[in-house]
């Protein structure tokens, strides 16, 4: 009986022991199991997330076997090129190309493929419906776990937008090119034609530093072109600083007629106009445009000479018949003399004598007109001269209703000259003035040092430029009005001018107008002053 129960016993302890294995066994068997689970789970998770990715992409996704037939066809592939998945697996991948196959390329792509390499091309491929579309395909090979080929994936592109921007940067390219070479063509001409004119031009910044400037420029400051860019305007010609310093500060064109010692020892006498430039940054720039004038004006000194003869004979005409009207009448009153009464004849000889007086004013006149200077010669102040002369037109300059304007430089050189003289050319310049403006206006009379060219010569001289308000004077008669006996006035004896200009040259100046009809005349006298001074 023990030994019975002693087996039975062993026999339930061998059971327990073999049970427990077995559960143990069961367990880890069923925890491999979840495990397992779980990771195909994750697995399918992550296939579906890559299906939905391939699903959103715009590019088609496509794989083939070794032999080329379509394995996998991505939604976006049905969407780009209209087949669905079902009608596309087993296909052959190259029906997609249109036409007839690039062989070259294909080749190219089958043994980069074949080496186990990425390739990347265009072709032009095919839609379900026909349609034609350039793509881009980049095409990998995929290998299994023993790293053997087994097909290949493709990813393919619809580069039609991109090659419609290609095409239209192609184009646009063209036409840049065709501007860029009408461009040049333009500034090559303009080029040609600043460098051929005859005027000087220049560009300079508001440092009054040089731009650019055309030949003719570098050729009258007789610099090679290339060295003037970066060159102060001071440097090269101090003379039309002030004209770039007015034109900048106004914004306005000024314009100054200045004389520049040339290095090769010639003085030139140039016309200067400043023009502004404003460029669309508000940049301040001046255009510089220089005319030689020295030619023209020896050109037409000679021509005034000539017109002086001519004016001398003209002068005698005229002192001819200006005598004789006088003279003609005194006769007459002489004749009348005979046969008249006491009372009659007294009246005559009143009328003769009058007639007398007038040929001996006239006389006078006339030897103003060539009396070489016999006055007395004195240390002339240009501005004192100028003070006396107002004050002695004070009355005449204040019943006009006349508003005198002075700007006397304080510092003028002091120079030999015959005082009487040109007292008499002012008198004589204010009279004109005030009788331009006889419903009042102003007279402003300014004095300064300045370069003139006088009879080819330029030299330092004392200006006093004597300007009105009244009407001007015609263009063509700019010059006549310098004539003896040229006047427009009822009781004129037009000898004023001819007169004043006599007795300036005779100090070796000259005597000038400038006016734009309608806008006032200005009378400018240069008087030369020594060179020391
Ligand atoms: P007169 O004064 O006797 O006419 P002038 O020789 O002084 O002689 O002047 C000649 C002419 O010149 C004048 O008649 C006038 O036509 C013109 N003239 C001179 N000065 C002026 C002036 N300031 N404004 C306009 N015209 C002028």
């Amino acid at each position: 009986m023990d030994r019975r129960v002693r087996r039975r016993r062993r026999q339930n302890a061998d059971l327990s022991h073999r049970f427990k294995r077995l559960l143990n066994s069961l367990r880890r068997t069923n925890r491999r199991l979840r495990n397992e689970i779980a990771e195909y789970r994750r697995n399918e998770q992550e296939l579906r997330f890559q299906a939905k990715l391939l699903a959103t992409v715009s590019q088609a996704v496509l794989a083939t076997d070794t032999s080329g037939a379509i394995t996998y066809w991505s939604p976006s592939a049905e969407r780009m090129f209209g087949w669905s998945a079902a009608e596309m697996i087993g296909a052959i991948g190259f029906h997609l190309v249109a036409g007839l196959p690039d062989l070259e390329l294909i080749g190219a792509m089958r043994a980069a493929i074949g080496t186990g390499k990425s390739w990347e091309g265009e072709f032009m491929l095919r839609r379900r419906d026909g349609t034609v579309f350039p793509g881009y395909a980049a095409i990998s090979p995929i290998f299994d776990e023993q790293n053997r080929r087994i097909g290949a994936v493709g990813v393919v592109s619809d580069i039609t937008e991109r090659k419609r921007d290609q095409q239209a940067l192609e184009e646009a390219n063209v036409r840049l090119q065709a501007a860029n070479a009408d461009l040049q063509l333009s500034h090559n001409l303009l080029h040609t034609i600043v460098n051929n004119l005859d005027d000087g031009l220049a560009l300079i910044d508001s440092q009054r530093v040089i731009q650019v400037v055309n030949r003719q420029f570098a050729r009258l400051f007789e610099m090679p072109p290339e060295h003037l860019p970066g060159t102060s305007c001071d440097d090269v010609c101090p003379a039309v600083a002030p004209i770039i310093a007015r034109t900048l500060s106004g914004s306005v064109k000024s314009f100054e007629r200045v004389s520049h010692l040339r290095p090769s020892g010639e003085v030139i006498t140039l016309d200067v106009y400043g023009i502004p430039l404003c460029d669309a940054s508000g940049t301040q720039r001046v255009v510089l445009r220089l005319v030689d004038v020295t030619e023209r004006l020896q050109l037409e000194a000679i021509m005034r000479q000539n017109e002086r003869l001519a004016a001398s004979g003209r002068l005698a005409a005229a002192v001819v018949h200006e005598i004789n009207t006088p003279l003609q009448s005194i006769q007459n009153y002489l004749y009348l003399l005979r046969s008249s009464s006491v009372e009659q004849s007294a009246a005559f000889l009143d009328l003769a004598s009058s007639e007398i007086t007038r040929v001996s004013t006239l006389l006078h006149r006339l030897l103003d007109l060539q009396r070489p200077g016999d006055r007395l010669i004195e240390l002339i102040d240009s501005n004192a001269i100028i003070e006396r002369v107002v004050l002695l037109l004070g009355s005449a300059l204040r019943g006009c209703s006349i508003r005198v304007e002075q700007e006397l430089a304080p510092d003028l050189p002091q120079f030999l000259g015959q005082r009487d003289a040109l007292m008499q050319v002012l008198l004589n310049l204010l009279l004109n003035a005030i009788d331009a403006m006889p419903c009042g206006g102003t007279l402003r009379i300014v004095t300064r040092r300045a370069l003139e060219t006088i009879d080819q010569s330029t030299r330092w001289c004392v200006q006093i430029a004597v300007a009105d308000s009244g009407p001007g004077i015609a263009f063509d008669l700019q010059e006549r009005i310098f004539d003896p006996f040229f006047t427009t006035k009822p009781h004129g004896s037009g000898l004023g001018l001819a007169v004043s200009r006599q007795l300036v040259e005779q100090h070796g100046g000259s005597l000038r107008v400038q006016s734009i009809p309608g806008n006032g005349a200005t009378f400018i006298v240069s008087l030369p002053i020594p060179e020391d001074a």
